[in-house]
């Protein structure tokens, strides 16, 4: 039996391959997958084809799939099969970008201009950028995407991440090996860059360092201990200075040498370089515009051990650098303003902690930056040893951690790793398939944990691919690793070097829909956000056994997701109250922004989902201007250090260039529209706004949905 295909040509009738199309579609788009229907209506049709008499056309046999599952009371299905032979259709056109890149070019495209906060799109070197993204997009969906995965991306059942740069060799996040390429040297564009002599050329060199490796990946980049790694190059530059010192005593002054004099010079000459260096590196990130469009999203991580050989030197750089973040950058006006990068993370434990640990003036100086400038953002040591091994590291970007791993010597290593990419899966909209039906919710769970391990799969494929010629700061002068020039790279994303990760959005509309209450309700609502949180990682792990790949599970920060899955399940299922009809879907395992909690109460409670998502997460509070309160922004510090692994707090401090305006910008009620309370400036351009959109700062402006969610956040305090 022959069927006639789209182009005119035959092929033989193939029962096999229509019920693989349905099965897909059961799976991918609606998850109402029914056992045995996919094949009983393949059989039906090939005995319709039979009875026939004549050659069936592929449209005839689109249509009877179609009426078929109709029949077999299967409307959602007859739907998403629809729509995946839509996809396919779109796979098929030749030119899909032409109104994309154009929206672009007149700036009437709001859907990409405002997907990522810290890319300005009126600028042309941006639009370049974004304009690439939209090609790059348009390849990986026609050509590089299976047509179901695809159709599961469309449909908000999950989000493929980074898209935009899935077609080039190039991963999401990590730790830079800074340490190696400051002491070994690097190459950058083909020149040898030696071990700095000094202080302020080892931040020259650094910040070097991070536009290079800035332009090599989409993700961010973070510096394990920024003050640990550049401590020895204060001590360089204070031999230096005192070397110079005797020597002047001598030479130019003609007095006798004098060691206690040269030394009080040598320090104080040292301490002025280190501000100069820290300044560099501070005004260079905050201006360098890389191949990406945006300012590098780099995360400077502060921690050293109390019995580090350069712990003065390490303490002194971590002043200097708190010092100068609350100062803060002045903008245009002149004025200065909360800078966005790099964000800064630090590290309480033991020796800073507590009043009477002898680095407490440290956390009393970061808790001062905090309130007013939001970073730095806090990890406990005590309560991060729990969680992984007995190790402290840096977040890679905002939130993604890795996953403790050893070398050969049996050593733990952090620097140099990175994380492939994230697929992240949309639990509302289960929690809304599910109508209400647990088991139905966790059979749905089920299939949809399939789509996104294959998703993840294919970014691992193409990944597997690169040879370290892609980016040779990163693969072969130390970033990541020393290979040689063409060598693949495929040994450091197996064995557990590098993570792959799953995130996920909406436990708490999720609980709500199926348990009717909010996932802090002890009673009704954690049980179930817990077992969400139990069945996810019992997959992650599973996969990690059978592929070898460190596949882990990651709160995914949803800049603009969160507006993307509640507007794709808006259209399709309706306003839903609390759900749908809210503009956007609440971050990971978040607390509802509208739910009042205090501070404490909210840590306490977030802490245990952080203990189960270790590929990623990050807890914030949202407070009020706190720089008149420093000792209660300090209690909330140490209650950090004592109850959850990684937090941060959210605070305003925004600009008005109309009429000087100093404090909170807030988000007009009607239009959605940023305002000044002062003068009703609604001018962007005339506004610095700055807020937490994930676990970085953004301050160019949000989608419709962030920024709803953003007008509805009720402080913890
Ligand atoms: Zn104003």
């Amino acid at each position: 039996m022959k069927v006639i295909k789209r182009d005119g040509t035959e092929v033989e009738f193939q029962k096999e391959k229509i019920a693989i199309a349905i099965e897909k579609a059961m799976k991918s788009s609606t998850g109402l997958y029914q056992e045995g229907v996919a094949d009983a209506i393949a059989q039906e049709i090939e005995d319709f084809a039979a009875k026939l008499g004549r050659k069936m056309t592929i449209y005839g046999i689109e249509e009877q799939v179609y009426y078929k599952l109709i029949e077999h009371g299967n409307p959602a299905t007859a739907r998403a099969y629809e729509n995946y032979k839509a996809v396919q259709e779109f796979k098929r056109r030749q030119n899909t970008t032409d109104e994309q890149v154009l929206g672009l070019l007149n700036l009437d495209n709001p859907e990409v201009m405002d997907e990522n906060s810290n890319k300005n799109p009126a600028i042309s070197s941006t639009q370049r950028d974004l304009i690439a993204g939209e090609i790059s997009k348009d390849l990986a969906r026609r050509k590089m995407l299976p047509t179901d995965l695809l159709q599961a991306h469309d449909s908000g059942a999950i989000h493929i991440h980074d898209m935009d740069y899935i077609i080039q060799p190039i991963f999401n996040c990590c730790l830079i090996n800074l340490k190696d390429m400051l002491e070994n040297g690097t190459v950058i564009n083909g020149k040898l860059i030696e071990s700095p002599k000094s202080f302020q050329v080892a931040c020259t060199v650094t910040t070097q360092i991070i536009a290079q490796i800035a332009s090599g990946q989409y993700g961010g980049q973070s510096i394990n201990g920024v003050d640990r790694i550049l401590a020895p190059f204060v001590r360089r530059s204070y031999d230096k200075h005192f070397r110079a010192a005797l020597l002047e005593q001598t030479e130019i002054y003609g007095i006798e040498a004098n060691e206690e004099a040269a030394e009080s010079v040598a320090w104080s000459r040292t301490r002025k370089e280190v501000k100069d260096g820290i300044q560099t590196m501070q005004y260079q990130i905050n201006t360098l515009m890389t191949s990406n469009g945006q300012a590098p999203f780099v995360t400077l991580c502060m921690y050293f051990a109390e019995d580090f050989a350069y712990a003065k030197e390490a303490a002194l750089i971590q002043e200097e650098i708190l010092n100068q973040r609350y100062v803060g950058i002045k903008n245009e006006a002149g004025i200065y303003i909360t800078p966005a990068f790099p964000k800064l993370v630090y590290v309480l434990d033991e020796h800073n902690a507590k009043p009477d640990s002898p680095y407490y003036y440290l956390t009393k100086l970061a808790a001062k930056c905090t309130a007013k400038r939001m970073y730095p953002d806090y990890i406990s040591a005590k309560r991060m040893r729990e969680n992984y091994e007995g190790q402290v590291f840096a977040p890679m970007g905002c939130r993604a951690f890795l996953s403790p791993w050893k070398n050969e010597q049996g050593q733990y290593v952090s620097d140099g790793r990175f994380n492939m990419g994230v697929v992240t899966l949309n639990l509302p909209q289960i929690g809304i398939l599910a109508e209400g039906d647990e088991d139905k919710f966790f059979a749905i769970l089920d299939k949809r944990l399939d789509l996104v391990k294959r998703a993840l799969m294919l970014r691992y494929e193409l990944l597997a691919k690169v040879t370290s010629d892609a980016s040779p700061i990163h693969w072969q002068y130390g970033a990541i690793a020393r290979l040689g020039k063409g060598q693949s790279v495929v040994d450091l994303l197996k064995g557990g070097y590098a993570t792959i990760t799953m995130g996920y959005i909406g436990i708490y509309e999720a609980t709500k829909l199926i348990r009717g209450v909010s996932h802090t309700d002890a009673e009704k609502g954690t049980d179930f956000a817990l077992k969400i949180m139990k069945i996810m990682n019992e997959a992650v792990d599973s996969w990690k056994q059978e592929t070898g790949l460190a596949f882990a599970l990651y709160g995914t920060p949803a800049e603009s997701l969160t507006n993307r899955f509640c507007s794709i399940d808006r259209a399709r299922f309706g306003e839903i109250e609390g759900i749908t009809d809210k503009g956007y879907y609440t971050n990971s395992y978040h607390v509802f922004v509208q739910e009042n909690i205090s501070v404490f109460d909210k840590f306490k409670f977030e802490s245990q989902f952080q203990t189960l998502s270790k590929g990623g997460c990050i807890s914030y509070a949202e407070i009020p201007n706190m720089t008149q309160n420093l000792d209660a922004v300090e209690t909330m510090i140490r209650y950090i250090y004592d109850n959850i692994s990684y937090a941060e707090f959210n605070t305003k401090s925004d600009y008005c260039h109309d009429c000087a305006f100093d404090g909170e910008i807030k988000v007009n009620e009607k239009t959605l529209q940023w305002e000044c309370p002062n003068c009703g400036n609604s001018d962007r351009r005339r506004l610095n706004v700055t807020r937490r959109t994930c676990g970085y700062l953004g301050e160019n402006f949000w989608n419709e949905g962030r920024t709803k969610e953003i007008k509805d956040r009720v402080l913890h305090i």
